[in-house]
């Protein structure tokens, strides 16, 4: 039993269809309800809602700081490789790319660790391109008793691994692990994974079952926004979603909006999503799933990330690099993709601070407090 057998079940241009199908008042009756289920998900991201984004932010808003306060989660990625065996073409690690390879060792770790420690942060997030032989299990064994001796909240981002696998990492720290389907259109997906262990969707779809089924703590989906119709991918998240939390509802949830960006390759979103779109699928997500994080990384625009930070969104990068060694010694060659905010800490903090919001360092407790005020709304982008 795992979430392929449900979404086999699912017919990619039916869901487009029904999607589009949706009308204002299912809109309206979605927005009115006190819980609402996927039928009502997929009126909430269909072209019917975009008139009514304002509406959305706003409820979205409210049941935010009811349900985690006004923190917002501050994380930082770093970067330990960026090996790759596997050829991707959106992503600038692409093993066919002439880029400079270079995978941490020890020391080199250290000093990452100490300059992003001295930034203030305690929840650190893992991420390495996907090379199991270089950058594998022997590797994490070795590095992850160190980052968890500086770290109180240990996330990796790296390729995915059998159960048992994740079981083990446990032990040494392992405290989540984001892993995106990036498409979960098959077919699409088989045209942007052109080689390596990454060409195999199923294996890379069930990640999240084995994750649940070896007792992370918490567990981060998303699709790649812009590879196809990112209405239907925002359902098919959604669907992927609610299967875990009925099935492993030990484990906590985060849901990322990562929206396809330039990078070495220059392949552009055949499903482009706006602001305004962005925006809506934030909100619908909120409305549909109140006790999940959403996240939002420095791929966007601080402008952007400040205005609609209040709206949804509880954990967020900052500082990122996305260089192995960027944080000790800062320079641009070697990057994944490109970064929009590329403030400091300090004044990714400052911001939040502005907007009513609590930056909290470390993965939070939830804290019931006040609420940001509604007006905030009138930021949102108007397309
Ligand atoms: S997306 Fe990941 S797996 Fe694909 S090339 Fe980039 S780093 Fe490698």
């Amino acid at each position: 039993m795992s979430f392929y057998l449900q979404w086999q079940q699912q017919d990619w241009d039916a869901l487009a269809l029904t999607i589009n199908s949706k009308t204002e008042a299912d809109v309206v009756q979605a927005l009115a309800k006190p819980k609402r289920d996927w039928q009502d998900f997929l009126a909430l991201v269909s072209p019917a809602a975009e008139s009514h984004v304002e509406g959305l932010a706003g409820r979205s808003m409210q049941l935010t700081r009811q349900r985690f306060g006004n923190n917002v989660g501050l994380y930082v990625p770093l970067y330990l490789s960026n090996l790759c065996a596997n050829e991707c073409d959106y992503c600038g690690f692409s093993m066919s790319n002439r880029i400079k390879r270079h995978t941490l060792d020890e020391t080199e770790l250290e000093r990452e660790l100490q300059a992003i420690k001295a930034m203030g942060f305690d929840n650190i997030l893992l991420v390495t391109g996907e090379h199991e032989t270089k950058v594998g299990m022997d590797y994490f064994r070795r590095m992850l008793p160190r980052v968890k001796s500086h770290f109180t909240y240990l996330q990796m981002e790296v390729q995915p691994l059998d159960t048992a696998e994740y079981q083990e990492l446990k032990t040494l720290g392992l405290d989540a692990v984001m892993v995106y389907q990036e498409t979960y259109h098959s077919r699409t997906y088989a045209q942007h994974h052109l080689r390596g262990n990454k060409t195999d969707f199923r294996y890379r779809l069930e990640t999240p079952d084995r994750l649940g089924q070896a007792g992370i703590d918490k567990i981060g989906i998303g699709a790649l926004l812009g590879l196809a119709s990112w209405r239907v991918e925002a359902a098919m998240v959604a669907l992927h979603l609610d299967y875990l939390q009925r099935t492993y509802w030990r484990s906590r949830y985060s849901v990322s909006f990562p929206r396809l960006r330039p990078c070495t390759g220059g392949l552009e979103p055949v499903s482009p999503v706006g602001e305004r779109q962005l925006v809506q699928l934030i909100a619908a997500l909120r409305l549909f799933a109140p006790e999940v994080d959403l996240s939002l990384s420095t791929r966007e625009s601080a402008h952007f990330r400040d205005n609609v930070f209040p709206l949804g969104i509880t954990t967020a990068s900052a500082a990122s690099s996305t260089r192995p060694g960027g944080y000790a010694e800062r320079s641009d060659d070697l990057e994944q993709f490109s970064i929009d905010d590329d403030r400091t800490p300090q004044a990714v903090a400052d911001a939040l601070v502005t907007k009513g919001l609590q930056p909290v360092w470390k993965d939070w407790e939830p804290v019931y407090s006040g609420i940001v005020a509604e007006n905030e709304v009138a930021t949102l982008p108007k397309k």
